[in-house]
């Protein structure tokens, strides 16, 4: 109740602001976080091994970077969030509204680092068409949609969203859980996480998270019935503890059910 209580505080600008703009989306470097986290989602949709029907985002926040290797791979992507406020921001996005946040630099960078020489409007075009769904949901229902996804994921995606919603660790696991039923059997996952982290702030909303260490995201994969495929982990480095939340780290886990 005080999470759920705490998101209708939570303004989609400041939190874009506090995680999407430099310091922390520096893109001079490879050592920021930012491009860490889209190198990791580059390299593992290159192997060429993750494609489909359908992908679904889960808790996609107003974001859209986590997409952008994705969309290459797959007919389709569902993006979904809990509050109206973010999934109205992404439409917004997808129909080219004027006033909406400049991904271009992000879209730039992945198509640097995919090494392809596509022109990022290209890209930019294909993730617009391919986010046709923008859906509501709650991942600690064990129906997080509100009716089952028909038919089930080829692939599934979230970051930052399991932790951030999660009370302790034991939610969490259910979370993950709760999500892992809307992929098929074999399907792969990817998560994108905090580590360390107990709060974060968007605007007026300082959100509450669970603090998770490397081995919380491993146990809670297995346990919802996940082979882990790759870890791995990024350490915070101090010019980027900027004071918008605690965190120590990011967490970067494929898995395939
Ligand atoms: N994926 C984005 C946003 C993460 S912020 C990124 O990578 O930056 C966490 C998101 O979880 C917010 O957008 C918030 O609205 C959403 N959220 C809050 N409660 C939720 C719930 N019960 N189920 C699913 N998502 C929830």
């Amino acid at each position: 109740a005080a999470l759920q209580e705490g998101y209708q505080h939570f303004d989609p600008r400041a939190y874009l602001q506090n995680n999407y703009l430099p310091p922390r989306a520096d893109f001079s470097s490879e050592e920021f976080v930012v491009p860490w986290k889209l190198r990791c989602l580059a390299e593992t949709f290159a192997s060429g091994e993750i494609h489909g029907r359908t992908l679904i985002d889960v808790g996609s926040g107003p974001t859209i970077y986590q997409l952008l290797s994705a969309c290459d791979h797959f007919e389709e992507i569902v993006a979904t969030d809990y509050l109206a406020v973010n999934r109205e921001e992404l439409g917004r996005w997808v129909r080219g509204e004027p006033g909406t946040f400049d991904w271009s630099p992000f879209i730039q960078h992945v198509c640097k680092i995919e090494g392809r020489g596509e022109p990022w409007q290209e890209k930019e075009r294909r993730l617009r068409d391919r986010l046709r769904r923008i859906l509501p949901i709650d991942v600690h229902r064990p129906d997080p949609l509100g009716a089952p996804l028909c038919p089930p994921a080829d692939a599934l995606l979230s970051a930052f969203c399991l932790e951030a919603v999660s009370p302790d660790r034991a939610a969490f696991a259910r979370a993950l859980a709760h999500v892992g039923s809307l992929l098929r059997p074999g399907g792969h996952a990817l998560l994108l996480g905090a580590l360390g982290e107990s709060f974060y702030l968007a605007g007026a909303a300082r959100l509450p998270v669970v603090p998770l260490a490397e081995d919380d995201v491993r146990t809670a994969l297995t346990g919802a019935g996940f082979a882990l495929r790759d870890f791995r982990s990024y350490a915070m480095p101090p010019a980027l503890r900027t004071g918008v939340d605690d965190v120590d780290g990011v967490f970067f886990a494929h898995a395939q059910k």
